[in-house]
């Protein structure tokens, strides 16, 4: 499995940029206005300007002959979510309980699930409609963000997915009982999904970290970025809540990954 957790949150924070053009769109298409397509256009004529040709440029010279990245950047926010063995799955749900597809993720086979579980904190505090993200794996995992961690009364640790050592236990509950993991409550580190030719064209390889720079009214650097090497994965960052909220990933204007 490529061992690591995504969910696009309900306010489909999905931001797309095209590689050296500058330009980003939403994954969802939306009418431009007047203001916008103006702004755009003068972007397009202030990057031929400085000499970097976009796609429709007409000239040919370096700049055009230059490989693109082979995939377009794309950050998605991680909400909350869980993981779960099949034999956690039952306990929780019952029998024979299968995970049923509520909604595809943006890496192939990964997707967001109907059901949902209710997180007991230490100090009774609950967390209810967790989804759980599918398919099941051979570990039962926690993600969450900061924020729930004070909310909660659980000291987080930050850690790459599937990473447990020192991590703390909590309660589930599912229409069909309890579950208490010993261990598996993590925050997720900030990550890159990336295949083979995504680690060649960044010029980085599996375990090595960047920089994702987020240009807009609520502009960050996020560092330490973590590459995690995959064959089968497009090109996808992934960060979490607290992350998504701090940056506005829905005013970003620009994005960029750097070594
Ligand atoms: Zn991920």
């Amino acid at each position: 499995m490529k061992g690591c957790a995504y969910f696009c949150n309900r306010a489909e924070k999905r931001w797309i940029q095209n590689g050296t053009y500058g330009g980003f769109m939403a994954a969802t298409a939306q009418k431009l206005d007047r203001k916008e397509v103006e702004a755009l256009v003068r972007e397009v004529l202030r990057q031929k300007l400085s000499g970097v040709a976009g796609p429709q440029s007409n000239e040919r010279h370096a700049a055009d002959r230059r490989p693109g990245p082979p995939h377009p950047l794309v950050v998605n926010v991680s909400a909350r979510h869980a993981h779960v063995t099949q034999e956690h799955l039952e306990i929780l749900f019952g029998k024979g309980e299968k995970l049923t597809k509520m909604k595809d993720l943006y890496q192939a086979g990964e997707f967001a699930s109907e059901q949902q579980v209710t997180v007991v904190g230490p100090r009774q505090r609950i967390i209810p409609n967790v989804r759980i993200l599918g398919p099941t794996r051979n570990y039962t995992q926690l993600e969450l963000s900061y924020t729930d961690g004070i909310y909660l009364g659980v000291d987080l640790p930050l850690k790459i997915s599937g990473d447990h050592a020192g991590t703390p236990g909590i309660t589930l509950l599912g229409p069909a009982g309890a579950l208490t993991i010993p261990q598996g409550v993590i925050r997720a580190k900030r990550h890159v999904h990336m295949s083979t030719e995504d680690m060649a064209y960044y010029g980085v390889k599996d375990g090595d970290e960047m920089k994702l720079k987020i240009a807009g009214p609520c502009g960050v650097t996020f560092e330490g970025v973590t590459v995690r090497y995959h064959p089968k994965v497009v090109l996808e960052v992934h960060i979490d809540t607290d992350e998504g909220n701090a940056c506005d990933l829905e005013t970003t204007t620009r994005m960029e990954l750097v070594k």
